[in-house]
């Protein structure tokens, strides 16, 4: 899709009321949409699942038909390799079952399967994903650091889970431990979960940007997607947006190791300033932009192709004749705002810090937007 805003001014012959103007085409369908960036392909990525498996309540085929339903380009089972809880109902040896039965049930379809496997230990280190894998049954090994140290031979990349998690940690705040100083020295994670199912960590951004590594959301999905994320109500799992150069597993493994990532979660957006605002510009045109009569006041219609709704708060000193300093852009439809610019003007800038984006705890990025008004 289009990365950059449009600046064709579309001739209105007349507007009179401008607020039938804003039409809200409510999302129809529960896939979900983001526009592609400028040189990248915006692939959207759940790589943290569960089947029967491991602790998980379904088969792995419902994993690839959840997937294509909510129109997501690349999926991982990452079983855990110590725990088994259904291993009397259906024993196998094989850790790569879930690997291969997924793969199996994708052949028909657009949908990249990834082999992961979940590195399971108390804290610390806790869980930990490796995908891309070659072998999972290679990873069951006793000692932690060699089931990293396996990962790590087998090409893999490595996200530290919930870092969060109140069953390991107390107070819910994402902390390094010796042991994880320890990995990321000998380059064994490369990315760590920022979002996992219901939950987010300003901690783990933090932690993510100190270190240099890969920021990942997931859904940790156990269950089934529809009933835990509502989607019948217009809810979506947290997914990572990784910008890869193409929709391939070799593009994808190279834009995870270069931390080209956004994740998505509720209404947010979490994701280094490089790839955010692009993601965000690339999200919202400019459509209209025309002096209603003969006054000075601009009428602008605003056209978002993704699923966030953006919460525009006005950093110039114009004021809106139809709202007050803070804007939303609702998903996927147009939203129309009205600038007193006092005088007319042929051109205009406009920028917004967007509240519900943040490229560091407590950050939000700015977005300009220059108008030509004819
Ligand atoms: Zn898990």
């Amino acid at each position: 899709m289009k990365k950059y805003l449009l600046f064709t001014v579309v001739i209105l012959t007349t507007i009179s009321n401008s607020a039938q103007d804003t039409h809200h085409s409510h999302q129809s369908n529960r896939k979900i949409e983001f526009p592609d960036i400028d040189g990248f392909k915006t692939l959207i990525c759940d790589l943290h699942q569960h089947t029967v498996f491991s602790d998980g309540a379904v088969w792995p085929s419902i994993r690839v038909q959840e997937a294509i339903k909510d129109g997501i380009d690349v999926i991982s089972l990452t079983e855990h390799l110590e725990y088994q809880p259904h291993e009397k109902d259906i024993p196998h040896k094989d850790r790569n079952r879930a690997y291969q039965i997924a793969l199996d049930a994708a052949k028909n379809h657009d949908l990249i399967v990834i082999n992961g496997s979940e590195i399971t230990r108390s804290m610390p280190p806790g869980h930990s994903n490796a995908i891309f894998i070659t072998d999972a049954n290679k990873l069951l090994v006793d000692d932690a650091i060699d089931a990293f140290n396996e990962a790590h031979n087998q090409g893999a990349f490595v996200f530290w889970n919930h870092p969060n998690w109140i069953s390991q940690v107390d107070n819910g705040i994402a902390k390094l431990t010796d042991m994880h100083k320890d990995l990321l020295k000998q380059n064994l994670i490369h990315g760590i979960e920022v979002v996992n199912e219901d939950t987010y960590s300003d901690e783990a951004l933090q932690i993510a940007l100190d270190n240099d590594l890969t920021i990942i959301g997931t859904s940790d999905i156990h269950g089934l997607i529809d009933w835990k994320f509502n989607i019948s109500e217009g809810g979506h799992r947290p997914v990572t947006l990784v910008f890869a150069k193409e929709k391939n597993k070799n593009s994808l493994k190279e834009a995870l190791f270069n931390k080209q990532t956004v994740v998505y979660f509720n209404n947010i957006l979490i994701g280094r300033k490089e790839f955010l605002v692009p993601l965000i510009t690339a999200s919202i045109n400019i459509t209209k932009a025309k002096y209603i009569g003969e006054s000075s006041v601009l009428f602008l219609s605003f056209k978002n192709n993704s699923d966030v709704d953006f919460m525009l708060k006005n950093n110039t000193n114009y004021t809106f004749h139809d709202n007050i300093d803070v804007i939303i852009i609702k998903a996927n439809s147009s939203t129309i705002v009205r600038v007193k610019t006092l005088i007319k003007k042929s051109s205009l800038n406009l920028n917004f810090e967007v509240l519900n984006a943040v490229l560091a705890p407590n950050t939000h990025p700015n977005i300009d937007f220059k108008i030509t008004i004819n």
